[in-house]
């Protein structure tokens, strides 16, 4: 049977960098053994999920390089690729396990499930659905669906023993079935959760190895059962180290820029972004530091992935690009490199609107406009005197801006003004003096074209990596304050869900 892998992303943010590294080692995986890799998008939760996020995950694995073979744009003999798409088959499915009792009815609301958790755990238990709906009478649950009561279907897990099964890189795992949910498979809206989408999907699309990050072994006893209720052999798992900050928490976008579009505005090339991941966890036979995607395929053995977290360092990163840029490029490569990253017309005629006002000749743009070229501005706490703000105010504009700008789901001008307005007023603070620690975070200075439109062309991914460095070079926070901060901008925020029309 040949080779199919798959990277499986949930098109809900920004696409992160440790979904390129996944689909890096997937590919890589399935070129060395002659095999397809396809892309398919795990878009079942409606809420969550946005086209704007799957345009820009597609785009930035294929700015890296990583194509695949089949997928959502590409087509393929076994799509549609995108779970939104196939929801009668995960319905066919789930029906299919309930006809053989392997999975159920469940009726409970979520107030009482809230009560059954909470009494678990007043009697010192582990919350854990208990398996109500097992006792329903088929009577009973046929009354139900006819008076059209809302209901999920759960599946059905062991009461003892344990699962044992076999990872690629970490041999054999065990995971006692007490420690399984009675995962729910079709949720009352009719969309299938994770857990039965990517089995049915992986059985279906012929996929052989599972590559995956390591989050998701808890997740492995379940999928077993599934793959034997339905009578289908389980394809090989492996799941990859997470990358991990310095500190070597878990890489996380409070932390560290975890955006492949970060570095894409950054001005990396994107073979030395593919080379620092083929270096998370791997190494070449020979240890070579610096090498390509096409000296990755050609030399790949899954089995040389070492399991200690490999750091994702912006700093080695830069040493790694610098050496592309100085190694890889002539000055002809090195021009249309730079064209097709930022400075060219399409760009510039975007940010025009922006300063043609303040322009007198065309020397002038430089200086006004040099921040949306640049990473990020050099500053101290000088740059954030204000004559209103003390520096404490000033941190908490820009903490809690960062915080209230995590969350915002669509980019653009109006909302970034809606976003940051509500804020400034749940802050108490006159619009124009929050703004001022911004003004010089975005822009090095508080004398800079339009903030917000700057705001919208700069993306997510660089306003918030120059908020958290301004916040740094303000003066940072203390593990105490941010924890005393964070209370106090639940607060904030709260009272703005609670009252929204107060907003409007
Ligand atoms: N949709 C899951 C994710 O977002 C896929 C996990 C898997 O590969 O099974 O990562």
């Amino acid at each position: 049977m040949s080779v199919r892998t798959r990277i499986a992303p949930s098109p809900t943010g920004d696409p992160h960098v440790g979904t390129a590294y996944v689909a890096l080692f997937n590919l890589c995986f399935a070129r060395s053994q002659g095999g397809e890799f396809i892309l398919r998008i795990e878009d079942t939760d409606q809420v969550r999920s946005t086209p704007e996020s799957e345009k820009m995950i597609l785009d930035s694995l294929r700015w890296l390089g990583l194509e695949w073979s089949e997928g959502p744009d590409v087509g393929g003999p076994y799509g549609p690729y995108r779970q939104s798409e196939r929801t009668d088959i995960y319905q066919q499915h789930a029906m299919e396990l309930v006809d053989k009792g392997h999975a159920f009815y469940c009726f409970a609301t979520s107030e009482e499930l809230d009560e059954m958790r909470r009494e678990q755990v007043a009697r010192g238990e582990t919350a854990k659905y208990d398996g109500r709906g097992l006792s329903l009478s088929a009577e009973d649950v046929k009354k139900r669906l006819a008076a059209g009561e809302p209901y999920v279907i759960r599946m059905k897990i062991p009461d003892e023993g344990s699962c044992v099964f076999h990872d690629l890189l970490r041999g054999q795992i065990e995971i006692p079935w007490s420690q399984v949910d009675m995962q729910v498979l079709l949720k009352a809206d009719g969309m299938p959760t994770y857990h039965l989408a990517n089995v049915v999907d992986d059985h279906l699309m012929k996929i052989t190895h599972v590559i995956r990050g390591e989050e998701w072994i808890n997740s492995a006893p379940k999928h077993l059962l599934l793959y034997q209720y339905f009578g289908w052999e389980m394809p090989e798992l492996c799941h990859m180290p997470l990358l991990r900050n310095p500190d070597k928490s878990k890489l996380s976008k409070r932390k560290n820029p975890t955006s492949i579009n970060y570095y894409r505005h950054m001005g990396y090339m994107p073979e030395a972004v593919v080379n620092y991941l083929g270096r998370m966890g791997w190494s070449m036979p020979d240890e070579s530091e610096k090498f390509g995607l096409q000296d990755m395929l050609d030399q790949f053995d899954l089995r040389a992935v070492h399991l200690g977290g490999p750091v994702f360092d912006t700093e080695k990163l830069d040493w790694l690009n610098g050496r592309w840029i100085r190694e890889n490029l002539d000055e002809q490569a090195f021009a249309n490199r730079v064209a097709e990253w930022a400075i060219n017309r399409d760009n510039l005629a975007r940010m025009i609107p922006l300063i043609k006002e303040r322009v007198e000749k065309f020397s002038d743009i430089a200086p006004l406009l040099g921040f949306m070229f640049s990473g990020m501005p050099k500053l101290d706490t000088s740059h954030f005197e204000h004559k209103k703000l003390d520096n404490e105010t000033v941190r908490r504009i820009l903490q809690y801006s960062s915080w209230r700008l995590d969350g915002l789901r669509h980019w653009s001008r109006d909302g970034l003004y809606e976003e940051l307005n509500q804020l400034a007023q749940g802050m108490e603070l006159k619009l124009k003096d929050f703004l001022s620690p911004l003004f010089v975070a975005v822009a090095g200075s508080s004398s800079a074209p339009p903030l917000f439109d700057a705001m919208a062309i700069l993306g997510p991914d660089m306003v918030r990596a120059r908020i958290r460095s301004a916040l740094e070079a303000s003066g940072g926070v203390s593990k105490k304050q941010l924890k005393a901060w964070d209370k106090d901008y639940r607060l904030l925020s709260a009272a703005r869900t609670e009252h929204p029309e107060e907003q409007a």
